[in-house]
């Protein structure tokens, strides 16, 4: 990987693609891949981390990129789709924003011969080639891992859950990742489950409402708040801080590593955050979208060794797996900096 990147900082701005795989001249076009990210308002992942990684990538594999924004909008991300499919895009890379969405642009995909790869969400049912991602189940278990960890022995603790969209593959897996870990917890009353809430397109306003609404049913009390991401936490945490709960007296965790999530780990207001790679995601999707643009399906294959089961459409998408790692307070700084997620001056801005 490490070579890779030093190749990509050298040449990131060169025509270094330009020559065809087949050695057939630069008169040849390069083959052209359609992206459509969703941008949900609760992750600033997508416009600041996937787009341009996605578009370095896809460059540095030779082909040319084609980035949309669905812009947290089901009826864009079809009109987009629609017009991806009309410019005959090689293949389209999709993050759909439900699954019976991402369903119907791949079957209109697929009747025009354009192989899909979902990107980070999967469309259960639907009909992408290929499928990659981070184990978010394990994305899941981390979350449970670090609020276990910042509550420590607090027998009987109330717990609040803010899951993301129930349209999203991934929010359901983050959830059955965290069950896995608290289920037996919440069973034996060693934790106290008030109340789990998934939040409509992971809406950073609709999770604010919806976690007053259950702090409120509670009697204002709660001593551990489960959000899926770090959007959700910065709505859980707003509404603590309002009430004089923040600051580490209730742990909160999230997902994604954003900078206000990193920055809020700092602070104290934040217990965990999990940190997902894009950068190798992103390289991953392009050389795996490179291969099938090119038509060499054996060597995509041979990327995608992993398997998703689909269980409503009954069959194993080919799949790309990465891992991911817990972020606390103890190695925010040390993370941040060797992954070149932000700069250390960033973060301390929010100190
Ligand atoms: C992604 C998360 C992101 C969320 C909201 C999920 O599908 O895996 O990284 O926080 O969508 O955008």
């Amino acid at each position: 990987l490490s070579a890779l990147l030093v190749t990509l900082t050298v040449t990131a701005c060169g025509d270094h693609g330009g020559t065809p795989a087949d050695g057939s001249g630069e008169a040849a076009a390069k083959p052209v891949v359609g992206v459509i990210l969703p941008d949900d308002e609760a992750s600033s992942r997508w416009v600041e981390q996937d787009s341009p990684k996605l578009g370095q990538a896809l460059r540095f594999a030779g082909v040319e990129p084609v980035i949309e924004h669905a812009d947290n909008d089901e009826a864009r991300f079809a009109s987009v789709a629609d017009d991806l499919i009309r410019r005959r895009v090689d293949v389209l890379v999709t993050t759909p924003l439900s699954a019976v969405g991402g369903a119907a642009v791949e079957a209109k995909a697929k009747a025009a011969g354009i192989p899909v790869i979902n990107y980070d969400r999967i469309s259960m049912g639907g009909h992408a080639d290929y499928y990659v991602s981070f184990d978010n189940l394990d994305v899941g278990e981390l979350q449970a891992e670090g609020l276990l960890k910042c509550l420590g022995d607090k027998p009987g603790a109330q717990i609040i859950e803010l899951q993301g969209s129930p349209a999203d593959n991934n929010a359901t897996l983050f959830a059955d990742g965290q069950r896995r870990k608290l289920g037996p917890l919440y069973d034996r009353g060693a934790l106290k489950l008030v109340e789990s809430h998934a939040v409509d397109k992971w809406d950073v306003a609709a999770g604010k409402a919806a976690f007053t609404r259950m702090l409120d049913a509670n009697g204002g009390r709660v001593d551990g708040v489960v959000a899926a991401n770090d959007g959700l936490a910065g709505a859980a945490i707003d509404v603590l801080k309002a009430r004089g709960l923040a600051a580490g007296r209730v742990p909160v965790t999230g997902q994604d590593a954003t900078l206000d999530g990193l920055r809020a780990i700092l602070r104290g207001d934040q217990c965990m955050t999990v940190y997902k790679p894009i950068r190798d995601e992103a390289e991953a999707a392009a050389r795996l979208a490179a291969a099938v643009a090119k038509g060499d399906l054996s060597g995509a294959d041979d990327l995608a060794t992993g398997n998703t089961r689909d269980n409503v459409s009954r069959r194993d998408v080919k799949s790309v797996l990465l891992g991911a790692d817990l972020v606390t307070r103890d190695n925010v700084r040390r993370l941040a900096v060797s992954e070149n997620v932000v700069k250390p001056a960033e973060l301390c801005a929010g100190d």
